[in-house]
């Protein structure tokens, strides 16, 4: 096997072609099929292309390429071939969002490119522009201005046809970085925001907690359901996800503070310039309310119970770290699940 390889490694370049697209093959465990081959020979064939760029982007470093990436670079590749490792598992097939990530990546990838090669065109475009401008310059001095009439007009029509094409590639150029405005802002709120509960996730919540002035006085809150594990064991997960989602709108529909998603089934609650007891008193109220329903299981009617949470409460103080703070409102809810739950604990 390996012998083969050297030949053809030395052979015509055909023949070379040939090897490479094989070893292409079987470094990213495609089987010879026409449609991996047509991708292995884009690839290959055309080395300075787009996709080859890309391709090298993606398996810097070693990493195979998955069907997705050959499918996002316009490949197909042909089910039911072990396109991942499955004797290492060092490269998992990607699944959900960071699915749906790595394609908006992709896709901005190569509406960059795409951009770059549409404002190299109309820059070459204009730099042959201004030379053809100046030899019709120089041909006008040359032969008198009758002649001149006639350069002017041919260059008059070339101009026009010109500018006509510089703008139709700048109107695309300017479509491109629109849909990559889209696309990054897009790609922006869904990576801060839960997708269960639509709320800022813990991320979010770590960058507007930093970037507040470090004047500013914060109170925190970690608020986490009670006994949740009962919800799904009883009732199922997409219950479980319906009591997440219901506890994260009553906490939501509160003004004056930022709730996030920071767990599983726990929140966290920021709060500025507002005091220790007051944020703890917002809190309550809506754990009240909260437990004052009697949310129902939709399609059976099935009642399933109060639903509430606890909670722990802390103060920033002069000097703190946001890690301090969090742990002190951590330790306050673990003080809350000790002294039986459906309270809300204020940190010393
Ligand atoms: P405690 O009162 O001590 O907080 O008890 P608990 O049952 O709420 O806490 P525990 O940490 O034992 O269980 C939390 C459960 O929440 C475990 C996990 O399966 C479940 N969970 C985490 N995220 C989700 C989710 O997005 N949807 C659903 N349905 N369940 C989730
Ligand atoms: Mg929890
Ligand atoms: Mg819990």
């Amino acid at each position: 096997m390996a012998s083969r390889a050297v030949d053809a490694g030395q052979a015509n370049g055909g023949d070379r072609l040939f090897a490479r697209i094989g070893a292409f093959l079987a470094a990213h465990r495609l089987s010879p099929e026409p449609a991996h081959y047509a991708f292995a020979y884009e690839v290959i064939a055309n080395c300075e292309g787009l996709v080859a760029r890309r391709v090298a982007a993606i398996t810097d470093g070693g990493v195979r390429l998955t069907t997705h990436d050959i499918a996002s670079l316009g490949g197909s590749a042909v089910a039911g071939v072990p396109l991942v490792g499955d004797d290492d598992g060092d490269d998992v097939p990607l699944t959900g969002d960071a699915d749906a990530h790595q394609a908006m990546m992709e896709r901005m990838m190569l509406q960059l490119d795409g951009f770059d090669d549409t404002m190299r065109v109309v820059h070459a475009e204009a730099n042959d522009f201004g030379r053809d401008l100046q030899r019709s310059a120089d041909t006008m001095r040359d032969m008198g201005a009758e002649a001149g009439i006639e350069a002017i007009a041919a260059l008059t029509t070339d101009m026009i046809q010109r500018v006509q094409r510089a703008e139709s590639k700048l109107d695309h150029a300017l479509r491109e970085t629109e849909e990559l405005r889209t696309a990054l802002d897009e790609a922006r709120g869904s990576a801060r925001t839960d997708p269960l509960t639509d709320l800022p996730n813990r991320r979010a919540f770590d960058e507007t907690f930093a970037s507040l002035h470090r004047d500013t006085a914060v109170t925190v809150a970690i608020c986490d359901i009670d006994h949740f594990k009962r919800v799904n064991d009883n009732f199922g997960h997409a219950v479980g996800d319906r009591v997440i989602r219901m506890v994260a709108q009553m906490l939501a529909s509160e003004k004056g503070m930022m709730v996030a998603r920071y767990g599983g089934e726990e929140f966290a609650l920021l709060f500025e310039d507002t005091p220790l007891d007051e944020a703890a008193q917002v809190i309550e109220r809506i754990r009240q309310v909260i437990a004052e329903r009697r949310p129902r299981v939709r399609e059976t009617g099935e009642l399933i119970g109060t639903v509430s949470f606890s909670a722990g409460v802390a103060e920033g103080r002069v000097g703190e770290g946001r890690a301090a703070l969090m742990a002190r409102a951590d330790a306050a809810l673990y003080r809350a699940k000790d002294q039986g739950r459906a309270r809300t604990i204020t940190a010393s």
